[in-house]
């Protein structure tokens, strides 16, 4: 269990006061100028051996995508996009971050954003977090009364300007490129990839997208060390993660614990247990929707990582951890996420466009016990036609709670037919 003074999110809960003042009694913004003198190479290379593996849901290590951004040629605007689209169901940790910790974050882009080169970051953040935009606005407006940002931000000669950016609450904006067309004015359309955003990026320029618990955490690393948060964790997943726990169990919540916590204690110390004790347990989706369920043999021993996920065919994702107990109807509930899918596909693609729709209405044929037995191949045949063969992951995500029903689950289905 993570011990309380490793925690870098003290306000998670929002009980202390989360605006400059309260900020800077818990740490934020000291030392912030001496990190900057110390150079971008030095900033980079803490957080690489910090070993910090994006917070977004797919795990590549942070420090290193920023060694993707080409030379500073001094003339080519570099920028910073901070993801606060946070929409991936069963996931609330930026959420808190940016109601409760603000400038944890701003703090971090500053910095990040002087790593990269960049005099320009914007926070993307979700139309329907109207409030939480409303917090990071004060917030930011108070940074800049303090002179930590704007010219010369918080003394440290390097000029940065941060935006907040409230988007209209498409779930597919929060793909880094779909994004990106969104901040631009456009329809939020993934691209096509390569070139990569740290290339080719907001307006034709180099850009880094990063999460914003990943931002958040920046200041901190540099300030207690890369060692001390390698040290936390497991050797290819280290540092602290902020887990949000939902659904059938006693006291859902959101709690900040070190990466590789098992997720049997995770669920029993933090959220109560699962309703009616683990042996009531069915099966958990372990890293927000996309990402697919581990009936509870696997739940049993499983570590809550990014590596140890994987080995179980399914993956950390986002952390967002959605409990199921034995009165779940599992086909219904992932045709209800198939749904979810299926509705926020962009349509640009044929196998996601069609697939989704597809995918969705056998689910229910099959939930209904309305199927025969060869749907149950057809089905998961149709999933890997889907998997991989579109321009965004969303067709992937799509795919894999219902590959991960059929591979756990496919007496429950053959039951119903
Ligand atoms: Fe759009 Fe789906 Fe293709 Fe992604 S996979 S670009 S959401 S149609």
């Amino acid at each position: 269990m993570l011990k309380n003074s490793d925690r870098i999110f003290t306000n998670l809960y929002g009980t202390k006061d989360w605006r400059l003042k309260g900020a800077e009694k818990r740490g934020d913004w000291e030392k912030t100028a001496g990190f900057i003198k110390k150079g971008q190479e030095w900033i980079i290379n803490e957080v690489i051996a910090s070993g910090l593996r994006g917070r977004g849901g797919a795990g590549f290590p942070t420090g290193r995508k920023w060694t993707f951004m080409p030379k500073d040629d001094g003339v080519t605007p570099r920028y910073l996009i901070i993801n606060a689209d946070e929409s991936e169901p069963g996931t609330c940790k930026d959420r808190d971050i940016l109601r409760n910790e603000p400038h944890k974050l701003i703090e971090g882009a500053l910095l990040s954003g002087f790593a990269i080169g960049s005099h320009t970051g914007y926070i993307y953040i979700r139309g329907e977090f109207y409030r939480e935009a409303e917090i990071l606005e004060t917030a930011i407006a108070e940074a800049y009364e303090a002179k930590l940002l704007g010219k010369n931000a918080a003394g440290s000669g390097w000029d940065f300007d941060l935006y907040v950016h409230r988007g209209a609450g498409a779930y597919i904006c929060g793909e880094e490129t779909a994004l990106l067309e969104s901040l631009e004015g456009r329809k939020g359309m993934p691209r096509l990839k390569p070139p990569f955003p740290a290339v080719i990026g907001l307006y034709g320029c180099p850009t880094i997208v990063n999460n914003v618990e990943s931002i958040a955490v920046v200041p901190t690393i540099l300030r207690r060390g890369a060692a001390w948060f390698a040290g936390i964790g497991t050797p290819d997943n280290t540092g602290t993660k902020i887990f949000c726990i939902s659904g059938h169990v006693n006291t859902p919540c959101n709690v900040e614990e070190a990466m590789g916590i098992p997720l049997k204690e995770l669920i029993e110390k933090h959220a109560g247990g699962v309703r009616g004790g683990w042996n009531n347990l069915l099966a958990v989706i372990p890293g927000g929707s996309s990402v697919p369920l581990i009936p509870k043999e696997i739940c049993d021993t499983v570590l809550m990582d990014f590596t140890s996920l994987a080995n179980v065919k399914s993956g950390l994702g986002t952390a967002g951890v959605i409990v199921m107990d034995k009165s779940t109807d599992i086909i219904r509930a992932i045709a209800r996420l198939s749904k979810f899918y299926m509705h926020e596909s962009c349509g640009q693609c044929t196998p996601c466009r069609e697939g989704t729709g597809w995918m969705w209405r056998m689910l229910m044929r099959l939930a209904e016990g309305k199927g025969v037995s060869e749907d149950i191949d057809k089905l998961l045949d149709v999933t890997y036609e889907v998997e991989g063969h579109t321009i965004c992951a969303l067709g992937d995500a799509a795919a894999w709670p219902i590959q991960g029903l059929i591979r756990h689950f496919r007496p429950e289905i053959e039951r119903r037919l």
